[in-house]
């Protein structure tokens, strides 16, 4: 049993942003407590007057000034890119081998691996994220510290062994029979771990780190075991190009996948920014979901992904920091990079939506729609409570519509003005800012 699976049942008390399960929405409750079970799902999400109407106790308002929501999802974060994020050495490829590549190599050293990955996870509390899914290095041992470093801090997540062998330096590749037995192993001890907050996903960087025969292996090894699969697609024109040469029988970049059965409904795309009106139907039809990282996209020079195109076709959309290509571990920094995204792209997204998709959008995106992401009994008690700026006050006689779109624009916009006070996970308490606790067990 993990250490974090000893859970106690608690509750808190503020403001409450809901979102709706389904539509980009939100239910604003002024005054609300949330309360769970020892089992870490949430029991109650009611009014104060609501229980105070019934002559039960109310607890304390627990950060006067914030607002609570369903912690925040990052659907791509690479953890061997922690220490060299902010590497201004685009465009992609370029960034691939002169700043990801000599990084990524020291993570075959295991100590380094360890330490990296415990302020990774810190960088991820600290910023509200609960739950992500993330990309390791090709190393087992450094892809076992991870898991190791997310089981202890308490976070939910999917994570892979990143699979390579051709197209990286020779430190990197890894043969696929070796890899493979070594994702065998790893799923083996953590997939599913701690009632599944832990789980092994399937993770090929791209079709230009791995051979034909890697890529039919892996997609064999997930539809065997019943895992997700997460890797990167269409994402700067120059890669498309190498990838059409290096798979000269396939008819698109989305055939490489689709061809070697890594295109399912439990496969997650990252960029997705040159698809085809083709691929966009297939990828659609397939029911895979699609990972939005507008900061790195814009970071690297890539282009924008064109965000409608996939919302139009129902396509499950989260969005992604893409650290280290992204600058910030923050799912708000990249909730106001999808704003100024969508307004390149013609999409017509606001706030309230965007933020949907950093939380409700990212759950449903990596199969844990049951799971997480909305403030509601019987979902598991992942929070994160956010300080709202002191300063800036609400017009009166606004409708509630009006009133979420101004709170979600001001958590969206306003990062610099408050921040993350608490974050936790099945209502343990995972993080808190200094002078709240931090460290605190609950
Ligand atoms: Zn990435």
């Amino acid at each position: 049993m993990s250490a974090n699976s000893i859970r106690a049942a608690g509750a808190v008390r503020g403001r409450a942003l809901c979102p709706d399960p389904h539509a980009r929405r939100w239910r604003l409750l002024d005054d609300a407590v949330l309360r769970w079970g020892e089992g870490g799902a949430l029991s109650a999400v009611e009014s104060a007057r609501a229980v105070e109407g019934r002559g039960d106790p109310l607890p304390p308002v627990t950060h006067p000034g914030a607002v609570w929501l369903p912690g925040f999802v990052d659907t791509h974060v690479h953890f061997p890119q922690t220490q060299i994020i902010g590497s201004a050495s685009g465009p992609l490829l370029s960034w691939l081998e002169r700043s990801v590549f000599p990084e990524e190599a020291r993570f075959a050293d295991d100590a380094y691996a360890a330490r990296v990955a415990e302020r990774f996870c810190e960088q991820l509390l600290r910023q509200g994220t609960t739950s992500a899914s993330i990309y390791s290095s090709s190393h087992p041992g450094a892809t076992h510290a991870l898991f190791e470093a997310l089981d202890r801090r308490g976070l939910r997540a999917e994570a892979g062994l990143t699979l390579m062998d051709r197209g990286a330096p020779d430190a990197l590749l890894r043969p696929a029979e070796e890899a493979l037995e070594a994702c065998g192993a790893l799923a083996d001890r953590w997939h599913g771990h701690d009632a599944g907050r832990l789980r092994f996903c399937v993770t090929p960087r791209f079709g230009l780190s791995c051979t034909p025969g890697l890529l039919r292996g892996a997609g064999r090894l997930a539809e065997e075991r019943g895992l997700w699969v997460q890797t990167h697609i269409s994402e700067n024109p120059r890669e498309l190009e190498a990838t059409a040469a290096a798979f000269p029988a396939a008819r698109d970049y989305l055939a490489v996948y689709e061809d070697l059965g890594l295109l399912h409904a439990r496969t997650l795309l990252a960029h997705c920014v040159w698809l085809s009106p083709s691929e966009w139907d297939r990828l659609s039809a397939a029911r895979a979901a699609v990972t939005h990282c507008p900061d790195s996209n814009l970071f690297l020079g890539s282009g924008q992904m064109p965000l409608a195109e996939a919302l139009g076709r129902a396509v499950r959309v989260g969005l992604g920091s893409d650290v280290g290509a992204g600058r910030s571990f923050s799912l708000r920094r990249a909730a106001a990079r999808a704003y100024d995204a969508s307004r390149i792209t013609g999409a017509d997204e606001g706030p309230a939506a965007l933020l949907w998709l950093a939380t409700r959008g990212g759950a449903l995106a990596t199969g844990r729609g049951g799971e997480v992401g909305c403030l509601a009994p019987g979902y598991e008690a992942d929070l994160v409570c956010v300080a709202l700026p002191p300063d800036l006050e609400e017009p009166a006689g606004l409708s509630e519509d009006e009133r979420v779109e101004l709170l979600a624009s001001r958590l969206v916009f306003c990062e610099d003005w408050g921040g993350v006070r608490e974050v936790r996970v099945r209502g343990r308490r995972a993080w808190a800012a200094t002078g709240e606790g931090a460290g605190e067990g609950r």
